[in-house]
């Protein structure tokens, strides 16, 4: 799948609908869990303009778009990313002429449209490809996300460790719809290889999403990082609540099943109102979010909500960090279950590192 492989054009005209997103209106209808789909339609008619597909980087622009407006917790773009001469594009999407039309004209339609979710039916997993033509990768891609990892046939590799260059952001929360999603401040990168992707946003799944020899733990968080050539890189921090099996391998810190005190923090200021970010005017540090051995899996896969975009690199980190069972039923009560099946892992290799 090349759709990733984005030109700064396309960056820039998804950059700055998330600016749009984040300055105003359109993540409040759309990311309401309750479907309300006429009135959406009519009330944000920007969010259901499509933007002609005449190249695959406007049909990435469109997937990416739509998914942000829908609230998806997978694609955060800043439009700190925005190189000069963007104007034309964002005019382009901005102003949309025919957006009226398009809003106006399949009133019928969208009645019958369905918002995707995690519940099997109209809309679950199954649906998601049949949603759109845009989710098309959810359905028919080969490199999808999420898997299971059988570690015993994972390949044993001497990796370049990642460099966690994070530092503290204020805090930036949003309850999507679909996820409980954190924007990360500028200036937090996570060098590949001597590769730059900047984080940009993270978010959570319950259970994880993720399988280890076919075990799932009570959570993960997501990182979602991006190069500025627009390919994104996510680490997966498995969490769990349960005693360590091997204390020197598997787990770290005291005896005591502590909850994590950055959990807490963002827990204690999820907003109240769907699809309405609040900025409390706390300051977060994701390093408390990682585990102290950075030892990890990895493998090619896809974003893991629509649409499903291939070509992500994925890190599943080895060791899991704890979280209390108090918070974990907090995540439940908002979001009892928020992950998506497991995916055939095909003919892809998983890599391991080496020495844990
Ligand atoms: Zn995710």
């Amino acid at each position: 799948m090349k759709t990733i492989n984005c030109t700064p054009r396309s960056v820039v005209s998804v950059g700055f609908l998330l600016g749009m997103l984040i300055a105003g209106n359109a993540l409040s209808s759309d990311s309401n869990t309750t479907p309300a789909p006429v009135k959406a339609a009519a009330d944000a008619p920007k969010a259901k303009v499509a933007a002609p597909a005449t190249s695959s980087d406007d049909q990435m622009s469109k997937a990416l778009f739509e998914k942000i407006s829908k609230g998806s917790g997978d694609i955060v773009i800043r439009t700190g990313d925005l190189p000069a001469g963007a104007a034309p594009i964002e005019a382009k999407v901005a102003d949309k002429p025919k957006a009226t039309k398009a809003a106006a004209k399949p009133v019928e339609k969208e009645v019958h449209a369905v918002q995707w979710s995690y519940i099997e039916g109209p809309g679950g997993p199954e649906d998601w490809g049949n949603l759109s033509k845009d989710n098309l990768a959810c359905s028919k891609g080969k490199t999808q996300s999420p898997i299971n990892i059988n570690v015993d046939r994972a390949v044993k590799a001497e990796l370049s460790p990642l460099e966690f260059l994070y530092r503290p952001s204020p805090l930036s929360i949003v309850d999507n719809g679909h996820t409980v999603m954190v924007n990360y401040g500028e200036g937090s990168n996570l060098m590949v290889d001597g590769r730059q992707y900047r984080l940009v946003q993270f978010h959570f799944h319950k259970p994880s999403e993720e399988a280890i020899n076919g075990e799932r733990t009570d959570m993960v968080a997501h990182l979602v990082h991006q190069h500025h050539d627009g390919n994104l890189a996510v680490v997966a921090v498995l969490m769990t609540t349960k005693p360590p099996v091997s204390p020197k391998k598997y787990w770290w810190g005291s005896d005591e099943v502590k909850g994590n005190a950055l959990i807490q923090t963002l827990w204690n200021n999820v907003p109240l109102t769907k699809g309405k970010t609040e900025m409390p005017g706390v300051t977060i540090d994701i390093n408390q979010m990682l585990p102290a051995d950075k030892s990890f899996f990895t493998y090619m896969g896809s974003l893991e909500t629509p649409p499903c975009t291939e070509n992500v690199l994925w890190f599943v980190m080895k060791t899991p960090i704890f979280v209390s069972e108090e918070q974990v039923q907090n995540f439940d009560r908002i979001y009892p279950m928020n992950a998506r099946p497991l995916q055939p892992k095909g003919d892809r290799l998983i890599k391991e590192t080496k020495g844990n």
